[in-house]
């Protein structure tokens, strides 16, 4: 199994789950956690910077990079690429930082593979009714945008089982206190530990190294 000294998190969740709020609020708690900038052949939006948001790049220099295997995974969401930078993660990872991937499950199923220690999680909406809801309130899409958007969402949730923690984001604060408390968890795992603090554990004791 390939590890790693950082922690690899992976966070999916369907639209209108409220995950990008989710992770914007956990990196302003100041955690030590860098977030993985994706490439996209999507146009940004009004609010979103180049470099920033993603790396917001035409189709043509995309599938140049996926020719070139610049990409740990890649996937097609709602008709856009999408694909996360192999050598960041390389060079970023052998750094001792932990990651965070907010991809979808398509991503996650090739991180995985690369990656098999890697963290999945999953946020789900609080009910069907809020989903719709939170859809429908996105002003910018319209009825048929809306009903594609809930058949991917409901789609998407089908791979809920494939992840190793679920964060219902019912209310913001305390879905953010549950990521909070996914990364610290793990960050007291034994492998991590055994690396961290190697020369304390093998000074108190025989310590066999698994
Ligand atoms: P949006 O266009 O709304 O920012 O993102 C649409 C979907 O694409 C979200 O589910 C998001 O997690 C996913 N996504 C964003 N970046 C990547 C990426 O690099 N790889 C994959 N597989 N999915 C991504």
């Amino acid at each position: 199994m390939t590890t790693t000294p950082g922690n690899l998190f992976i966070i999916s969740a369907p639209s209108g789950a409220g995950k990008t709020s989710l992770v914007k609020a956990l990196l302003q708690t100041g955690i030590d956690l860098k977030l993985s900038i994706s490439y996209t052949s999507r146009p940004a939006r009004d609010e979103e910077a180049d470099g920033r948001d993603y790396h917001f790049v035409s189709r043509e220099v995309f599938e140049q990079k996926l020719k070139q295997d610049e990409f740990l995974e890649s996937a097609q969401v709602y008709g856009n690429f999408y694909g996360t930078s192999k050598k960041w993660i390389n060079e970023t990872i052998v750094s001792g930082r932990d990651i965070l991937l907010e991809i979808d499950s398509q991503g996650a199923r090739q991180v995985r593979d690369a990656f098999p220690a890697t963290v999945g999680i999953f946020v789900l909406p609080p009910s069907l009714e809020v989903l719709e809801k939170r859809l429908r309130n996105r002003a910018q899409d319209s009825p048929e945008a809306i009903g594609r958007r809930l058949a991917s969402a409901r789609e998407e949730i089908g791979h809920v089982g494939e992840y190793d923690y679920v964060i219902i984001n019912d209310d913001l604060d305390k879905a953010l206190q549950d990521l909070k408390c996914i990364v610290h968890a793990e960050s007291l795992r034994m492998t991590k530990q055994l690396v961290r603090h190697h020369s304390l554990i093998t000074q108190l004791g025989e310590v066999p190294v698994p």
